[in-house]
């Protein structure tokens, strides 16, 4: 896939898209709903050339790609459209004295022409997920997705050209940097990008020259704490599940684990066991178990494994990019380990002393965008929850936030700005216009010039 895109065929591209948008024919709620339709009669009828795509680019299991790529965004345009005619409705607020008589609203409007840049670790969910909420809002579309994923992202064309056609309402651009940079010297109502956030920071540069908002859906080391009153086995399973669910690449696994130390041995006993359970004693023989996506990927892991001492797995197969589920112990802080988004099978476990001493560490560090916490104890979940900020967290299991179309999805501080799924989706392709509408039977005196300051009293009773 070549990596470029002339400025002249980004301007072109931009140019076609906002002359679409201007057109008017994504404002209506049937057309939006029409091609929802459109669109989750496109998945159905791609699904297996989807299924095979991901399998080419990520070993992705079908029992993977099904809930996590198709199932999660089909469930999300059901959502969409079980809701739209309800969010679409102007929502009527409190009108003050002030501004009476009279009626005040939020007015849904669509923001315009979206820009989505996706990744490549779940490339159709990350591309097709928002791609639905900008059509609920009846903004439309142009499409970038990942270079790194491109099995996948040819199948997505491929569907979104026979679902819409190539009218201008989806434009797909194939690329990777060079082409995204191309792009982003454009002048967009919305960038909505998902992937790293050294990545994210470059687009919000690229955004801010134009006053373009932007939602940035950015990754980060989400931390998951074990206190000593858990039940280990369920525990030790579900870790093992999220941490490992796509071979580890997933912007909420856990990303390390901080265990009371008083379980920590007994802790890695059960995830030794876990993972046997679900991958066999030969996880590179599972089919349950996906491949890292790129070479390079795959050396970073490589060299990200020295950080700690290998409890468990630690094998790895250049040719196929293989890297088995693997525990690190014995961590050092201060290495890459501890110190980038890890984006692979690797979890370092760390002793904590104490939940205050999790804490503490977790602090100490970026804003994750996710937080996991197992315990019996409440008041201990709440403590956690009320002292560490993250985008999303989870009680007693890991990832599950994610399938909760009510639930804002996204992150805060340097895991990214700016949640969607469901109506938060419909809400942040939408720009809320505040709106008062007035009658012309009254029209008071007491605001217009010439002033009368006797009137101080009666304003200040008005509006305060
Ligand atoms: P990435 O940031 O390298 O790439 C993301 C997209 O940006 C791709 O389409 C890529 O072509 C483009 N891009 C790369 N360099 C660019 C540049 N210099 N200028 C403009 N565009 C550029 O991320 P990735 O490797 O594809 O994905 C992994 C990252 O994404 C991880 O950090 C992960 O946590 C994060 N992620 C976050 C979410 C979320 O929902 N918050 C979901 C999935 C992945």
């Amino acid at each position: 896939m070549s990596d470029s895109l002339r400025p002249e065929a980004a301007r072109a591209v931009a140019e076609r898209a906002r002359t679409f948008f201007a057109a008017g024919s994504t404002l209506s709620e049937s057309a939006r709903r029409k091609r929802l339709l459109a669109l989750r009669a496109g998945i159905e009828k791609f699904e297996e050339k989807i299924y095979a795509a991901l399998k080419q680019d990520l070993g992705k299991p079908k029992m993977e790609a099904y809930p996590a790529e198709i199932g999660i965004t089909i469930g999300e345009i059901n959502h969409l459209l079980s809701g739209l005619a309800g969010w679409m409705k102007p929502r009527s607020v409190h009108t003050p004295l002030v501004a009476m008589p009279g009626r005040s609203m939020l007015v849904p409007e669509p923001l315009g022409t979206a820009l989505i840049i996706a990744p490549w670790n779940y490339p159709f969910q990350l591309a097709v997920h928002p791609l639905a909420g900008a059509i609920a809002a009846g903004c439309n579309i142009v499409l970038k997705p990942s270079e790194l994923s491109p099995a996948t992202s040819a199948v997505l064309e491929a569907m979104l050209v026979d679902t819409f056609g190539n009218d201008g309402f989806v434009q797909v651009v194939q690329g990777g940097p060079a082409a995204s940079t191309a792009l982003l010297e454009e002048k967009w109502d919305l960038v909505f990008f998902t992937g790293s956030t050294h990545v994210g920071r470059i687009v919000a540069q690229a955004a801010a020259k134009h006053l373009t908002p932007t939602v940035l859906e950015l990754g980060g080391k989400s931390p998951t704490f074990i206190a000593a009153d858990v039940d280990l086995a369920v525990t030790a399973r579900r870790i093992t599940w999220g941490k490992f669910y796509n071979a580890g690449q997933t912007c909420i696994a856990p990303d390390y684990v901080l265990v009371d130390e008083s379980i920590h041995d007994a802790f890695i006993a059960a995830m030794k066991s876990a993972i046997a359970q679900l991958f066999g004693t030969d996880p590179q023989s599972s089919p349950d178990f996906g491949r890292i996506i790129s070479d390079r990927h795959w050396s970073r892991l490589e060299t990200l494994k020295s950080g700690g001492t290998v409890a468990l797995g630690g094998e790895s197969d250049a040719k196929t990019r293989y890297v088995a589920p693997t525990l690190l112990t014995n961590v050092d802080e201060k290495s890459p380990l501890m110190q980038e988004e890890i984006f692979g099978p690797l979890l370092p476990i760390i002793k904590v002393k104490s939940v205050d001493a999790a804490i503490a560490f977790i602090k100490a560090r970026p804003k994750p965008l996710a937080l996991y916490a197992f315990t019996r104890s409440d008041a201990l979940a709440e403590k956690i929850l009320s002292s560490c900020s993250s985008g999303g967290a989870v009680i007693n299991d890991v990832l599950l936030h994610i399938s909760v179309p009510d639930l804002p999805f996204g992150g805060v501080g340097d895991s990214g700005m700016g949640g969607y799924h469901g109506r938060h989706s419909f809400e942040v392709f939408s720009h809320l216009k505040g709106v008062v509408k007035k009658p012309f039977w009254m029209d008071l005196k007491l605001r217009y010039p010439p002033y009368r300051e006797s009137l101080l009293g009666l304003f200040k009773r008005l509006m305060e």
